[in-house]
């Protein structure tokens, strides 16, 4: 189902995100990863999305994991980068994924090489790639959104102007960056709206499962942490166990507001783990289709 016709539904939808698995060569974290779906599977989500690597870097382990997923019908969105590629990097990945019959893609810029080493090819910003989608396929296009805005951009406003560029290529759904204070990303739909922006805005929700993992992730991104949020944090953060059950219960209570508020969508970041998404879902009494 592709996505105009996933968020016209009333009701808020489910999504998850997935990686494909660093340094694996013996294929042992894929196959945990399949077993990890498996488990989310049964919370009928309304798609599985997949990362790629700017540039292409994990193009093979993403195409391997997207294509198994289609094999188990489900619905898979593959992300898309244009950073460092060329048009016919572009054109040849494309190619195999309208020959797995796949409906809809996340066009991305991807974050630039850290070395300083600059390379835009044929694309420099993602509003470029979703122009050429637009042009040479009939994917539904995802585009990011950044509540706070992108780390990259002067503030929010000309982030917005540049979402913009994004949705009038032809993009029909935003999917957001993490947040962790749900009035950001209420005030950032309040922009939204007075830009007409009409399209769904899907909430990035990253369940924390580990103190490290989000230090690591803050540094990549303009996200605020509520007081509540970072009171807890210095008090749960020697003990793996209790930070974790802390993530469940932070991300339930993010997620019962936004359906309280109607949002459209919420895309949970799953970090290829399912045991704190499906208690997430499951203190949601969100469906299970076993
Ligand atoms: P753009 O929309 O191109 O924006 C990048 C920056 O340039 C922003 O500061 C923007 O304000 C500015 N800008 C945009 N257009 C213009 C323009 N026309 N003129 C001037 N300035 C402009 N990265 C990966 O590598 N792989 C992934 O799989 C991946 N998945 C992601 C999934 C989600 C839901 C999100 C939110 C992010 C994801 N990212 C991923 C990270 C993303 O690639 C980075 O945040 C990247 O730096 C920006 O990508 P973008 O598509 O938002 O870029």
């Amino acid at each position: 189902m592709k996505l105009k016709e996933i968020y016209s539904q009333n009701k808020t939808n489910i999504s998850f995100e997935v990686f494909p698995p660093k340094d694996d060569d013996n294929g042992e974290k894929t196959k945990k990863l399949f077993e990890e779906i498996s488990v989310l599977k049964n919370y009928n989500p309304a798609l599985i999305s997949v990362t790629y690597g700017a540039g292409g870097s994990n193009k093979d382990k993403s195409y391997n994991i997207i294509k198994s997923l289609v094999e188990q019908n489900i619905n898979v969105m593959p992300h898309f980068t244009c950073v460092c590629s060329s048009k016919e990097q572009i054109d040849n990945y494309l190619q195999d994924l309208i020959d797995l019959n796949i409906e809809n893609i996340l066009a991305l810029r991807g974050d630039e090489p850290q070395n300083n080493d600059v390379c835009y090819l044929d694309f420099r910003y993602a509003n470029e790639l979703v122009e050429y989608l637009k042009q040479k396929t009939d994917f539904s296009i995802a585009v990011a959104g950044y509540p706070e805005g992108h780390i990259s951009a002067p503030d929010l406003k000309t982030d917005i102007q540049n979402l913009k560029k994004k949705l009038t290529a032809g993009a029909d759904i935003i999917i957001t960056q993490m947040f962790f204070d749900n009035d950001r990303l209420y005030q950032y739909m309040d922009l939204l709206e007075k830009e007409n922006i009409t399209q769904p805005v899907i909430a990035g929700i990253l369940p924390i499962i580990s103190y490290k993992q989000l230090e690591k992730m803050l540094t990549l991104a303009k996200v605020t942490l509520p007081k509540k949020l970072t009171e807890s944090l210095e008090k749960y953060k020697d003990n793996k166990d209790d930070i974790k059950h802390f993530g469940i219960d932070f991300a339930t209570e993010q997620c019962q507001n936004l359906i309280e508020n109607n949002i459209k969508g919420i895309h949970l970041y799953s970090l290829n783990k399912a045991y704190s998404v499906s208690k997430i879902l499951d203190n949601l009494n969100y469906k299970v289709c076993i």
